[in-house]
């Protein structure tokens, strides 16, 4: 095993420095990676990176060491990005990020994937949990100005979710239990008839409302495959998920 995590660590993953950790809330954290490469990444929104969270710890299996996490943001002037990590799994990933401290190095990949930003719509709405929260942001950000703009964050408790990187709070924040299909179908029925010209939905985390959601846009508001774009970012049945 420490062959192949030194293979990794050299050949296929970077390596970076955090640099800042801050509380978001009771149930997330920002983290700040700086490395000299990241003011060169030819960085596309929506972009994520694969974290070698666990390459080190002999106790954990292959499958273990590494966890994805969506970059809310990027300076390449500074050469810094950050990422926020919901800590509601009690995995190695949160427990990765409740025990990181500013200094620590760690190791990643970046990843391009498909659940990206796209500025082609008139109309956006934008689904998901604590977890999909700061790559929603990211996406929000880059979908171009002047845009109509809807959205359904949840969380089991509302405090649990946090502004945006500037400080603001451009999306409608709602406590729901977990797994919560009605109250978003409910929802989405009251906002899409005032939907102007070409429609977008993105919806991203628990894997169970990606799929119910994508069925209800697809079936019932008769929304074709393009225009809903699903990310699932955890599974209750599954550690990991990438
Ligand atoms: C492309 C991509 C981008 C992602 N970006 C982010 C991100 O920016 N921020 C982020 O926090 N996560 C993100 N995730 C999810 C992340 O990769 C991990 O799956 C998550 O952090 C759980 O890892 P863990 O090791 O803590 O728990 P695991 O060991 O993977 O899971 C333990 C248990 O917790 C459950 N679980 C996992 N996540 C949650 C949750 N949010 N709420 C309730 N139960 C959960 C699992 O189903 C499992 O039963 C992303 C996933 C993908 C695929």
């Amino acid at each position: 095993m420490r062959i192949i995590e030194n293979l990794l660590k050299s050949v296929v993953l970077e390596e970076g420095i955090i640099t800042e950790k801050i509380k978001l809330s009771e149930a997330a954290f920002k983290i700040r990676l700086e490395n000299k490469n990241i003011s060169k990444t030819n960085f596309v929104p929506g972009s994520f990176l694969r974290m070698g969270i666990g390459i080190g710890n002999d106790e954990l299996s292959m499958k273990d060491k590494i966890r994805s996490y969506s970059v809310w943001d990027i300076n390449k002037d500074e050469g810094y990005l950050d990422v926020a990590i919901a800590t509601h799994s009690n995995g190695i990933g949160s427990q990765w990020v409740k025990d990181c401290q500013v200094g620590d190095s760690v190791h990643f990949k970046w990843k391009k994937g498909k659940f990206l930003a796209d500025d082609s719509a008139d109309s956006y709405l934008l689904i998901g949990d604590l977890s999909a929260l700061s790559h929603l942001y990211m996406i929000h950000r880059n979908i171009g100005y002047g845009k109509q703009v809807e959205s359904i964050l949840y969380s089991q408790g509302k405090n649990e979710l946090f502004a945006d990187v500037d400080g603001t709070l451009p999306f409608n924040f709602y406590e729901l239990s977990p797994n919560p299909v009605k109250a978003l179908t409910d929802k989405v029925k009251e906002i899409v008839p005032a939907f102007k010209g070409k429609k977008i939905a993105y919806i991203a985390g628990d894997s169970r409302i990606c799929v119910a959601l994508n069925q209800f846009f697809r079936k019932e508001l008769q929304w074709e495959t393009r225009q809903i774009k699903t990310k699932p970012f955890w599974n209750p049945e599954k550690k990991g998920l990438e």
